[in-house]
């Protein structure tokens, strides 16, 4: 099968966070934890005309991301009891529930703030790429939803064959940390000068 990895077109997200809401729903997550995250990134302002009126220059984007199911995980090694595995086969990488023991250092060594602490039952979890799913031919959740088909998913080669190699926008983390396996189409405001 190969990495698998994610494609966000992020040219059509609305914010809508219907992917986010799906994946709690499906992971039976409690308010605060979000292993899919909508962010929004504004800047500009409103501005006095001096002869009257109002004009901006407001941008504003959204970005849905999870985990990244990254090629040089850094959550794995910062995991001090083995909980955090990377398939051979799909790349996937996940936190054993059963070895866990909340430490919390893969939460904070993941640039993405992917791992997701838990404080009722004390440990960690994220996406797991929905492999469950994936194993009975269906789409991940987050996949299926997005009203906008922003989000798709498949191994990695295929994707970067398809849409490129970005995989870093204005306001993420440099993608050279941990090799995210993430294709993004960028919103036009959220390029970066060299992409
Ligand atoms: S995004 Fe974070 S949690 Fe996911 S594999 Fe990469 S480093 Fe680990
Ligand atoms: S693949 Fe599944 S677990 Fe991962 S973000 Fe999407 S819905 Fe959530
Ligand atoms: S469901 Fe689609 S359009 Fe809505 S926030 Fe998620 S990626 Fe964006």
């Amino acid at each position: 099968m190969g990495q698998l990895g994610f494609y966000i077109n992020q040219s059509l997200c609305t914010g809508c966070k219907a992917c986010s809401v799906s994946c709690k729903d499906k992971n039976n997550l409690d308010v605060g934890i979000n292993f899919r995250r909508v962010y929004t990134y504004e800047n500009g302002s409103f501005m006095e005309q001096p002869g009257g009126g109002i004009v901006h220059n407001i941008k504003a984007f959204y970005y849905s991301i999870s985990c990244n199911h990254c090629t040089n995980p850094k959550c794995l090694p910062s995991c001090p009891v083995g909980a955090i595995f990377k398939d051979k086969d799909n790349g996937v990488v996940t936190i054993d529930q059963e070895i866990c023991q909340g430490t919390q250092l893969c939460v904070k060594a993941c640039p993405y703030g992917a791992p997701q602490y838990n404080k009722k039952v004390f440990k960690s979890n994220k996406c797991n790429l929905c492999i469950d799913l994936q194993e009975k031919g269906e789409d991940p959740v987050c996949v299926a939803t997005c009203p906008m088909r922003a989000i798709e998913f498949g191994p990695i080669d295929e994707l970067r064959k398809k849409y490129g190699n970005v995989s870093q926008i204005k306001g993420m983390p440099s993608d050279t940390i941990t090799n995210p396996n993430l294709v993004i189409t960028p919103h036009k405001d959220a390029r970066l000068s060299s992409s």
